[in-house]
């Protein structure tokens, strides 16, 4: 397979970006190094004439960008997503050059999962929240001082690289053994809810703020990549908690009965 065919499964995602000219102009990078699919999350203006004018002719981009209020939303099919930060962030994830990151990338979109390069508003950047649904953080060496680059600019570092290592003839080999497709963001995000509900149920946080537990335990999940059969095994393995959280408190004085349906059974395997 010729890599450049897996161009299309990667999306640039451009998070409450404030000046519509940023938009038209990275629209412009992408489409130079021949992608053309972007996604918008909650801008704070769009569509507009100073999107057009900066886009320099790839008005195709424009027309074709989704618009969405949540990030999740943005990162909808993708299994994989690289956020893009000038700074080093406390959500502690790995933190790769954009040819560390665009190989990663490249290595997801190889197994066919598509990829999301997330990157942030122009001021503030993204927030812990946001780069938590990604699986690992870019950083554009720049130096210490003078860190930040113009969003457009980055989404050009970014796109350039990846259409480098597209149009070398090197594509990492899929690991064989990966039958089942990966979880991709939305399934992810059902999980993490999930996930919340039945620590609330077990009664786990014992009063406390559950934002950074739930952190911590984002990015280990978002570190193992789980497929999504593994997914509907931990499903399994919640429902279950939270069926004996339940008959724990109807029947406090047995809390050890095991009867009551079986719901949500993992599969056996
Ligand atoms: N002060 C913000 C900078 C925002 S610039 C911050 O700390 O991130 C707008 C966006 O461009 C950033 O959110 C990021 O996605 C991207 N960007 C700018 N400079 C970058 C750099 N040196 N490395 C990685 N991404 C960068």
């Amino acid at each position: 397979m010729n890599p450049l065919e897996l161009a299309p499964l990667f999306r640039f995602v451009l998070v409450r970006t404030s000046h519509p000219g940023n938009i038209g102009s990275a629209a412009r990078a992408m489409r130079t190094m021949g992608f053309s699919r972007m996604e918008l999350v909650a801008p704070h203006q769009f569509p507009d004439r100073e999107a057009n004018a900066l886009a320099a002719g790839a008005d195709d981009v424009l027309e074709a960008a989704g618009v969405h209020a949540e990030l999740v939303d943005g990162l909808a099919g993708c299994s994989f997503a690289l956020g893009l930060s000038a700074r080093r962030r406390g959500v502690n994830l790995p933190e790769l050059t954009p040819r560390e990151g665009v190989a990663q990338a490249l290595a997801a979109a190889a197994r066919g999962g598509q990829v999301a390069l997330v990157f942030g508003n122009e001021r503030t950047g993204l927030e812990n929240e946001e780069l938590a649904r990604c699986h690992a953080m870019v950083r554009i060496p720049s130096v210490d001082d003078f860190s930040s680059l113009n969003l457009a600019q980055a989404v050009q570092v970014v796109a350039y690289e990846l259409r480098l290592a597209l149009l070398g003839d090197e594509l990492p080999a899929p690991p064989p053994e990966h039958d089942e497709p990966p979880a991709d963001a939305s399934q992810m995000e059902r999980f993490y809810t999930h996930l919340g509900q039945t620590l609330d149920d077990i009664e786990f946080h014992k009063g406390r703020e559950p934002t950074t537990i739930m952190l911590r335990l984002r990015k280990l999940f978002q570190r193992a990549q789980p497929d999504q059969r593994e997914l509907r095994v931990l499903h399994g393995i919640l429902a279950d908690a939270q069926r004996m959280a339940m008959l724990a408190r109807s029947a406090p004085a047995s809390p050890r009965s095991t009867e009551g349906s079986h719901v949500n059974q993992a599969e056996p395997d």
